[in-house]
């Protein structure tokens, strides 16, 4: 809530949700059913004042696609992309652990009839796949529409990843992408209400091993707990623990903080004309302040009510943390007015919005989300080969009753990747 909006802070997809996927079988498993419509796209893209609909049904995504960027291999591709999605989410029988060296052991084993299926793309760069699949080179603006899709899915562009994980971040729209009515707070509220106990404006501040379980300490008294499932950021959390084994394994996954982040505009627009609910919208350069030159913005629905009379939209693109850092006051300030104004009027100029219409906006930077939810990096573990052979931290950990979810281990960011960690930790537990 913001002077009586409400917006969604972060993230504004719910995706893949269908019947078989992790994220719907997680809310069946645990009896809740969001309040939530399927979308015919996922989002729109806007590339050169053209549209292209990430229709889930491929002929009409391949024949959006050939309007923007013809290439004759373009179903071929496509259809290569889905069917490696098909047989991806298909193999649900793995496990991650790194508990000891018989967990990784097993953990292995679990995962060679993936790597068996998958090699020839896990073993390949995934521009350079492209390029051959292509026979060449795609032409740059072709080539950008897949990195702004790689970006927002895996946190970076083609050169960076195998072809697996590109074919996962491009392959995502082909499944059922939902609206969350309400926005995703609801579905928060809705999980609280089958849990029990929940405490929330309350910082942990340490974590003490004891005999048989933690003791918990907050700022406002402490508690105990046989279990901890932490969901702090695992780079940034030796520093909740007092004893030096657990201040070095925490220590150890420093490395995979990227340091990338996020810039979000929140506007309340007067609802005057319809609106998808999603576009990204993708321009040449990139923004200053940024290190993408695309920008994903999301409308609420226009009968959702939880927004009154307003539409309650979030843009967002990356930016760097270092960029926000050693600023005076001064500075920070014009730096994020700045890059406010710049992303505020190019969606005002591609959806054709009315400044008028805006009621209010304001704008968060890596130190807005340091300030709230007590992190600056976001966007989880970048899927860089290196990362993902076993260099994610696991679920489990190698101390008796920790555990660890969330984007910055497996299975990494967005909904789709923490409800896959929990699952994993079902299974490892
Ligand atoms: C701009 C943006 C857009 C995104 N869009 C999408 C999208 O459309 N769809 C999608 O699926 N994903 C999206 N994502 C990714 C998604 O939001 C994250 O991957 C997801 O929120 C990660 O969940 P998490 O639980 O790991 O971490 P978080 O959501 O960061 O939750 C961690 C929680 O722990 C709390 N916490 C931390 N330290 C302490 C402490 N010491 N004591 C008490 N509490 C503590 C924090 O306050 C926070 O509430 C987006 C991310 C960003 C930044």
């Amino acid at each position: 809530m913001h002077r009586g909006f409400r917006y969604n802070a972060g993230a504004t997809t719910f995706a893949p949700y269908e019947e078989g996927l992790p994220l719907y079988d997680f809310f069946k498993k645990i009896d809740i059913s969001p309040r939530t419509k399927p979308l015919k796209y996922s989002h729109i893209v806007i590339q050169n004042n053209k549209r292209i609909k990430r229709f889930l049904d491929l002929d009409s995504f391949v024949f959006e696609l050939n309007n923007s960027h013809y290439h004759q291999k373009n179903f071929e591709f496509y259809t290569l992309i889905k069917s490696i999605c098909d047989n991806f989410y298909k193999q649900q029988n793995y496990r991650y652990s790194k508990k000891n060296t018989a967990a990784k052991l097993s953990s292995m084993l679990s995962f060679a009839p993936f790597a068996v299926k998958f090699l020839p793309y896990l073993l390949q760069n995934a521009k350079s796949f492209i390029e051959r699949f292509f026979g060449a080179p795609l032409d740059p603006e072709y080539q950008r529409f897949i990195d702004a899709q790689t970006l927002i899915a895996v946190q970076v562009d083609s050169s960076k990843i195998n072809f697996l994980t590109a074919a996962l971040a491009l392959g995502y729209p082909f499944y059922e992408s939902h609206y969350v009515f309400g926005g995703m707070g609801e579905i928060f509220e809705q999980m609280r209400g089958v849990m029990g106990e929940v405490r929330t404006k309350e910082d942990v501040r340490a974590v003490l091993e004891m005999r048989g379980g933690y003791e918990v300490q907050t700022q406002n008294g402490s508690f105990t707990a046989k279990n901890i499932v932490l969901n702090a950021p695992i780079f940034d959390s030796s520093k909740l623990f007092g004893k030096t084994v657990h201040k070095n394994y925490f220590d150890s996954y420093k490395k995979l903080d990227s340091g990338q982040s996020a810039f979000v505009v929140y506007m309340s627009v007067k609802k005057r004309k319809s609106y998808a609910h999603h576009y990204q919208i993708i321009e040449k350069e990139i923004f200053a302040g940024a290190i993408s030159s695309s920008v994903f913005v999301s409308f609420s629905d226009e009968e959702d009510m939880a927004f009154g009379e307003y539409y309650s939209v979030t843009a967002s693109l990356h930016t760097a943390c270092s960029f926000w850092d050693g600023l005076t006051r001064g500075e920070y300030d014009k730096k994020k007015e700045a890059l406010k104004e710049r992303v505020t009027a190019l969606i005002c100029d591609k959806l054709y919005l009315k400044r008028d219409d805006i009621k209010e906006s304001f704008s968060a930077t890596p130190k807005s989300f340091e300030r709230y939810i007590g992190r600056a990096s976001l966007g989880g573990v970048i899927m860089t080969p290196k990362n993902q052979f076993f260099g994610v931290a696991s679920n489990d950990t190698p101390f008796e009753g920790l555990y660890a979810v969330g984007d910055t281990v497996f299975a990494a960011q967005g909904w789709n990747g923490v409800v896959m960690g929990v699952r994993n930790l079902e299974c490892t537990m």
